[in-house]
């Protein structure tokens, strides 16, 4: 077990704008060691009841990038609860959530994941 992975994907009135990555709890080694809690928000529109949700590119894009955040901080392997996850330097930090969000356009992906919703057929690649 790496830890655990929460995600509020859908908006809410109550809820805060915009689309992010955290930790409830961090991963390291020391003492007794703690496993990631980590999660994932953000403010998709909610489909009606039954419906799927249907993600822009652009928001599939932020999908793909917050997951990248989440994964670093998931797969951390580290002694120091200080340089755990995302608590790196500024130049890496986007590191993963930009891999994530170049696979999200590459074909091999895109035919594995973008699949149609009734028909369950990739999507074209014109
Ligand atoms: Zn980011």
């Amino acid at each position: 077990e790496r830890g655990l992975f929460l995600a509020d994907y859908f908006a809410r009135p109550s809820k805060r704008s915009g689309a992010w990555m955290s930790a409830l709890k961090s991963g390291y080694k020391l003492g007794h060691g703690s496993k990631p809690v980590i999660y994932n928000i953000m403010n998709f529109a909610k489909p009606p009841e039954g419906e799927a949700a249907l993600l822009s590119v652009d928001e599939a894009k932020t999908l793909f990038h917050e997951f990248g955040h989440a994964l670093h901080g998931m797969l951390t392997e580290v002694t120091w609860p200080s340089v755990s996850g995302t608590s790196v330097s500024r130049d890496f930090v986007e590191l993963p959530s930009q891999l994530y969000e170049h696979w999200l356009t590459v074909p091999a992906v895109l035919e594995k994941h973008a699949l149609h919703v009734k028909t369950g057929k990739p999507m074209s690649k014109a």
